[in-house]
């Protein structure tokens, strides 16, 4: 199939040539969700629907898996509605027997009126016109204007980077004298005379005007607001906990991080923030030295284990990228080792949430098993275990 007809980068859905792929089917019918409720989000608003027929993605998706009914013998799905009526039950549940993992086929495409999560994974892996993609590209590409813009050397580019990232994963909410903060500590600004920091801010942050101080309940593992000391964050994979309270005193406003922000930037960074604090510990210190975000986000840690003779000597290094996301089969099509970055273990780090559920790792090396070679699939906790080993090892 054209990649052109369906939009799908073939860089993304790589290994998925084979016209049966159910995989394609179902990533080509999230992009297509994700177009219809862009839409739909449009029309609420009083915006004029230039493109009366539903989005080409979703036209594939549902021609796809009509044939696929018909080979398999059962009756085809038979109109739109039917097709979004089944996008809210898991796929297992669908007429005709999917291809895909155990743990995919319980999952629905859509969540009341928003995608699933799967279905965000599967939008983002098309490369389909997304709203929320787009203003995931928007953040990225803030962050490292601001990052270029504030440093004269890669090295000072990388740190304001790595500052920067880990603001966001750390700060879901902040208050506008947070804002004057970080513009007096990164200072430069465009022609206009903005500073490319609060550019960033306002890519990744919903501003609101405030009066007076402003209480918020925090989950204390992910730090997301959650609306009551009762409320289940919904973040993947965290404990939860008894909500803390976050009392801001802003001037006159402060800032959430939007839906992509936080689905796209601050979740899944907080795998790769939970394994940068475990080895930033005094015990590993003059041992083991932790860079996050090298070269500007090529991966997502470089851990670099020092010579017990002299001090700054690396003797060997390992880059870790951490990935936090629902399906392992789209993850494994998605993922591919910067090849520029040169290390000598490179290691794809899961969360716990994810490397514990029966199937997902062995989906991952499948889907991975020979298009991305010398990469290591490692569970976070394990990958500490090891660090800290190695660094034993070498300093006896
Ligand atoms: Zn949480």
């Amino acid at each position: 199939m054209s990649s052109d007809l369906t939009g799908v980068a073939p860089s993304a859905l790589a290994g998925a040539v084979d016209p049966d792929d159910d995989y394609l089917t179902v990533a080509l019918l999230c992009a297509g969700l994700a177009e219809i409720l862009r839409r739909r989000e449009r029309a609420a608003a009083g915006e004029k629907n230039a493109e009366g027929i539903l989005p080409s993605s979703w036209r594939s998706g549902f021609a796809r898996l009509w044939w696929r009914c018909f080979a398999d013998g059962v009756p085809a799905v038979e109109d739109d509605l039917r097709l979004l009526g089944l996008c809210a039950e898991p796929m297992v549940t669908w007429p005709v027997a999917l291809a895909l993992s155990e743990i995919d086929l319980q999952q629905t495409l859509l969540v009341g009126e928003r995608l699933s999560e799967f279905a965000e994974q599967g939008a983002r892996l098309s490369r389909g016109d997304v709203e929320a993609e787009w203003v995931e590209n928007r953040v990225h590409e803030a962050l490292r204007s601001t990052a270029s813009a504030n440093g004269s050397t890669p090295q000072e580019v990388e740190a304001a980077y790595a500052y920067l990232r880990r603001y966001l994963i750390d700060h879901a909410v902040i208050a506008d004298r947070s804002v004057q903060t970080l513009e007096r500590r990164f200072r430069a600004h465009d022609a206009a005379g903005r500073t490319y920091v609060r550019r960033l801010v306002e890519a990744a942050y919903r501003s609101r005007t405030v009066v007076g101080v402003q209480r918020f309940l925090l989950c204390p593992a992910c730090r997301n607001p959650v609306e009551d000391a009762a409320c289940d964050c919904g973040t993947p994979g965290c404990p939860g906990g008894s909500a803390v309270e976050l009392l801001l005193e802003p001037l006159a406003a402060v800032y959430e991080q939007h839906r992509a922000t936080r689905l796209y930037v601050h979740d899944p960074g907080l795998v790769e923030a939970r394994i940068m604090d475990a080895l930033s510990t005094e015990k590993l210190a003059g041992r083991v030295r932790i860079t996050p975000y090298p070269g500007v986000d090529q991966v997502d840690v470089l851990i670099e284990f020092l010579s017990p003779d002299a001090g700054s000597v690396v003797v060997e290094s390992w880059g870790v990228d951490a990935k936090d996301q629902v399906s392992a089969r789209l993850l494994g099509r998605g993922f591919v080792w910067p090849k520029e970055f040169r290390c000598d273990r490179r290691l794809l780090a899961l969360p716990m949430h994810r490397a514990k559920q029966p199937g997902y790792i062995d989906d991952l090396k499948a889907e991975m098993d020979g298009r991305v070679a010398g990469v290591q699939v490692i569970d976070e906790n394990r990958l500490i275990k090891q660090v800290k080993r190695r660094a034993g090892e070498l300093h006896g």
